[in-house]
């Protein structure tokens, strides 16, 4: 075999399997691969946060059926990443599913291997494994279905030499087997009719689930001789999968996996880098997330007033920071200036919210001094002003810029000298995710979770008709986000409390149980919750 350039040069394609839909549902392995990737080659259903994960610098290539452009042949396809990994790249080939479950990614692995290239394959949730769990079906069960058993439906079954035997897949079901047909959307009714056909009764349970896993996930339950016209009344298409079985009939699951905001449409406001926590406590409750980065966190063009409050801050008795970026921007800061927390001497830290204090743990190694009650800035300057006068007390106040002046005012007033350094100011984003503004006119989120008021600024102001947003129930992280929220003419049906992550999910399960749909009414002095941007 001739030896080519990739062999030399280091590249390799990695087949990596994206998973039903849900971007939460690829492998840890394909994720870190695609975080490395040079080139990654995609298909039309690949979800846009998975293709978000690859740098920014690395090429995409879409090789699907997309808005009326014809898809990439195969050979085409597999002559792309044989050319790019020629090149020494890193190639990613993600695929829906799993690579090699009616992906075709045999054909591909087959073709790089004539060629002497690398290949490694990453397997993926399949369509019919995901879909089913988000529409609480079991494919097997001890009771009642030994087998289960992947069929495409893409070929007419009427067709005189179909490669399907739908005798034996009739035989599974009678036996209670579970049958899940991929690709067969546009002919239910003949799908079914063949099963009919060949002796399995119509009351045999059966599903079609379209959209697993994803927000606009859409399903039909009912029996083998009525599937086909409930999921036509039901407007279901293409991508979807028919499960035929008994298991179907198990509905006691579907209550027992229910979690507090199953089926539930949430999104996310806040910056991509910050939303894990956000993210995984919502999933953690059933919810199925969006992300859309209203805003983002930009670095001082002139990093002087910072450095040299740094540099003295040894001078100061109280160095107070009042967010997560705070903490990250001051951190990385501190580094370039070749100081650490050794060099701020025996300057006391004040910080507002819980994340802010365990980021302080976790980037500078010091634990907060104080930490408030209430995670908002007259707390802490409350707390200050008990615990230690303030009078002739020097104050180093690290902050956004345009940040609320009332910690500042308050100090003074009590008798501290504060020097006030913006670290970073925040800005709307360029433009949100297409999915995400698609999904919010298409009403197909149940709610949007605020974190700061820039995020609700920011939302309204991408959206050509904000009005979009009255369909959409919204929850704020505390009491001045809520503000802007009903400043904007908009209702507040959830709000945290504490002001934080776990009180937003907290307060959003609340809402949908019916035990906390009261959201307390707007405080008088409110200030903008201080742990996120
Ligand atoms: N390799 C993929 C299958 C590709 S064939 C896998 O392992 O899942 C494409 C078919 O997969 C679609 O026609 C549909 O039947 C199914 N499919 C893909 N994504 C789906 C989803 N989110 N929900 C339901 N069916 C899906």
């Amino acid at each position: 075999m001739t030896q080519s350039l990739a062999q030399t040069g280091g590249g390799r394609v990695c087949l990596i399997g994206a998973g039903p839909g849900d971007p939460g549902l690829i492998s840890v392995k394909g994720r870190e691969l695609l975080q490395h990737a040079d080139v990654v080659v995609f298909d039309a259903l690949a979800s846009t946060q998975l293709l978000d994960l690859a740098p920014a610098c690395a090429q995409r290539i879409a090789v699907g059926k997309r808005a009326g452009l014809r898809r990439a042949s195969q050979q085409q396809i597999n002559e792309i990443l044989a050319a790019k990994a020629a090149e020494g790249k890193l190639v990613v080939r993600l695929k829906g599913g799993d690579p090699f479950v009616f992906g075709r990614g045999a054909e591909e692995a087959v073709y790089l291997a004539s060629r002497g290239i690398r290949c490694e394959v990453i397997p993926g949730i399949t369509a019919a494994v995901g879909a089913a769990a988000a529409a609480g079906i079991t494919l097997t069960h001890r009771a009642c279905a030994s087998t289960v058993t992947f069929v495409t439906g893409h070929e007419d079954p009427a067709k005189p030499t179909s490669a399907i035997d739908y005798q034996a897949l009739s035989n599974l079901v009678t036996a209670g087997g579970t049958v899940c047909v991929y690709m067969g959307a546009a002919r239910l009714a003949a799908i079914a009719g063949c099963l009919l056909q060949n002796g399995a009764a119509g009351e045999i349970p059966a599903a079609v689930i379209q959209w697993g896993t994803l927000p606009q996930q859409s399903s039909v339950l009912g029996q083998l001789v009525d599937i086909a016209d409930l999921a036509a009344t039901a407007g279901l298409g293409s991508p979807a999968i028919l499960v035929v079985g008994q298991v179907v009939g198990m509905r006691d699951l579907e209550l027992s996996t229910k979690q507090p905001l199953s089926g539930l449409r949430v999104l996310i406001t806040r910056p991509q880098h910050q939303a894990a926590r956000l993210r995984d406590k919502l999933s953690a409750a059933g919810a199925v997330v969006l992300d859309a980065p209203t805003i983002q966190v930009l670095l001082p063009d002139d990093w002087t007033a910072i450095d040299e409050a740094l540099r003295g801050a040894s001078d100061f008795d109280w160095l107070i920071l009042t967010s997560v970026n705070g903490v990250r921007i001051l951190t990385n800061r501190l580094r370039h200036l070749g100081m650490d927390a050794r060099s701020m001497g025996g300057v006391k830290f004040g910080v507002i919210g819980s994340a802010t204090a365990r980021a302080l743990r976790r980037y500078l190694r010091i634990d907060a001094d104080l930490v408030p009650p209430r995670f908002v800035a007259e707390s802490l300057a409350e707390s200050l002003i008990e615990s230690d006068s303030m009078r002739n007390r020097k104050v180093l106040l690290l902050r956004a810029a345009g940040a609320r002046p009332v910690l500042a005012q308050m100090l003074r007033t009590a008798g501290a000298d504060v020097r006030e350094v913006a670290l970073y100011h925040i800005a709307p984003v360029d433009s949100l995710p297409e999915t995400a503004v698609a999904a919010l006119q298409r009403q197909e989120i149940d709610w949007v979770t605020y974190t700061s008021s820039s995020t609700v600024h920011a939302l309204s102001q991408f959206l050509d008709d904000p009005r979009v947003l009255h369909q959409v129930r919204v929850a704020s992280i505390g009491p001045i986000t809520s503000r802007t929220v009903r400043e904007l003419g908009f209702e507040v049906a959830a709000e945290a409390n504490p002001s934080d992550i776990d009180g937003l999910v907290a307060a959003i399960v609340a809402s949908v149980s019916g035990v906390g749909d009261r959201v307390p009414a707007p405080a008088p002095t409110c200030s903008a919750h201080q742990d996120c941007p």
